[in-house]
């Protein structure tokens, strides 16, 4: 999903950084490289971070632990330290990387901090994401035939729109998915939605959410039936419902599958359904 930009400026930052250091044993180090840091700061924002565009920075690699530090362990009241507990306070309940429910309680950095120290508190850089998505994404960022693997929360507009879409093959009670890139996207979007996916490991993911979800379908459609009402429309609500805060939730998928299946519907108006209910 497409999240709002960060409220601390990532160009500010950089001053405010080297400002504080200046009572520390790095001031004259981090006084030495402010200008070119705050130049690869905002070369990072015009190249909306984009891996082949955004260079390493391998005169600073000695004094990587001076930057990594500033993100381990910030001292309490610090400029970083404070932006760093402001993004870790945010109210998302799904992550912003994959749309699974729950708050996600890391952050990640887009581009890896241990290949790109320099943006370890660049708030552009950062974003809250799960420990799946961590988990898979580690320190990927691309590679020769494909420099970008990951959709950027903040850049990549297009993600503010449903970019993930599930295909829901008969037989009905029990069905095969198919999951992918929404097939109407322009092809450079699409390679990177499925590429996303793949490296993130969304699609195994879902795979089980997916067949329990289908199970919790059929008990749903069996109660509206018994109480008269109508499938079609109350699957309506609860898809409605799923498309907040965006339409790339696994809920807001399923249900969107669902509805746009009219065999499948016909099945969960009149269909028999397994016993496994
Ligand atoms: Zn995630």
């Amino acid at each position: 999903m497409l999240l709002e930009v960060p409220a601390a400026c990532s160009l500010e930052m950089v001053g405010d950084v080297v400002e504080e250091r200046q009572a520390g044993v790095n001031a004259g180090f981090f006084a030495g490289i402010a200008e070119e840091w705050r130049d690869r700061v905002q070369a990072y924002v015009d190249a909306e971070g984009s891996p082949s565009a955004v260079p390493t920075w391998p005169d600073i690699e000695y004094k990587k632990n001076s930057f990594l530090n500033l993100y381990l362990s910030p001292k309490d009241g610090s400029v970083q330290g404070n932006m760093l507990a402001a993004m870790r306070d945010h109210k998302l309940s799904l992550c912003p990387a994959c749309g699974e429910a729950g708050a996600p309680n890391t952050l990640d950095h887009y581009l890896p901090k241990g290949l790109y120290p320099h943006f370890c508190v660049t708030p552009y850089n950062l974003f809250p994401m799960c420990d799946a998505c961590q988990t898979n994404k580690k320190d990927k960022t691309g590679d020769a035939a494909d420099p970008k693997f990951f959709i950027h929360p903040y850049f990549d507009v297009f993600a503010a729109n449903q970019v993930l879409q599930l295909t829901i093959e008969p037989p009905f009670d029990a069905p095969a998915f198919e999951f992918g890139a929404v097939p109407q996207l322009p092809a450079p979007q699409r390679a990177l939605v499925n590429r996303h996916v793949k490296e993130l490991g969304i699609v195994q993911r879902y795979a089980r959410f997916f067949r329990n979800q289908h199970q919790r379908l059929l008990r749903l459609c069996q109660k509206l039936r018994e109480e008269d009402l109508d499938v079609e429309t109350n699957l309506g609500f609860f898809r409605d419902n799923a498309a907040v805060p965006t339409r790339n939730s696994w809920e807001h998928v399923f249900y969107s599958a669902v509805l746009c299946n009219a065999d499948m519907l016909v099945y969960l108006r009149d269909g028999d359904f397994p016993d496994y209910r």
